[in-house]
């Protein structure tokens, strides 16, 4: 998507580690409107599955899966990372290492907000290993639901995730790939044909 690869050009900062940082517009500050035109774009791109709901990680994710829901008009429902008292115990649970922060999570999604029938589009802004992915997977399947698909902003092309994940039958959809990025901030998409 021309749109987000421009901003990650001019916006994004490349830091040690194979982080890109983008928390001017999608991490920390979020541009509304590229939630919005991201949010249309996954639609267009999903058009033809009949999802009933949008699901994300909490936090980062949030704003985008709740503008693509409601471009859908289905609900969103985020998964938590932690065991918070007005959560409820009737839940589905995963484990996930955080990428960025370096720690495992138990990951948890109250379990009447997922039903058997439910057909899951995931959304989530970075895609690198796939483990947030895959363990929000985990949970759809937990629940006897099924995943249509993962819309996700930014994919790491040269992390395993998406190739690993595509290979299982996954559906992804990337707004921008990145194929190359190094320490003295050049970035490279994969262009889509
Ligand atoms: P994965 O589980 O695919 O390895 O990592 C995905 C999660 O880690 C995303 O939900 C995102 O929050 C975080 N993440 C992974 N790589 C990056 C990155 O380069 N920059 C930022 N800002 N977050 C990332």
């Amino acid at each position: 998507m021309r749109l987000l690869e421009e901003m990650i050009l001019s916006k994004g900062k490349v830091y040690p580690g194979n982080i890109l940082k983008v928390d001017s517009f999608l991490n920390h500050q979020i541009d509304s409107q590229l939630m919005f035109a991201m949010a249309q774009e996954f639609q267009r791109l999903f058009r033809d599955e009949k999802i009933t709901k949008v699901m994300t990680i909490e936090a980062s994710g949030i704003a985008i899966a709740v503008m693509t829901a409601y471009v859908m008009q289905v609900p969103m429902v985020f998964a938590k990372k932690s065991q918070t008292k007005n959560l409820s115990a009737d839940v589905y649970s995963t484990q996930v290492m955080s990428f960025t922060h370096g720690r495992v999570y138990d990951v948890k999604i109250a379990k009447e907000f997922i039903n058997s029938d439910d057909k899951i589009l995931i959304v989530d802004d970075f895609l690198a290993n796939g483990v947030a992915l895959e363990g929000l997977c985990d949970l759809v399947n937990q629940a006897g639901a099924s995943v249509v698909g993962a819309g996700i902003a930014i994919e790491k092309g040269f992390q395993d995730g998406g190739n690993r994940l595509r290979a299982k039958g996954l559906h992804i959809e990337s707004l921008a790939i990145v194929q190359e990025m190094n320490d003295n901030g050049t970035i490279k998409f994969l262009s889509k044909q």
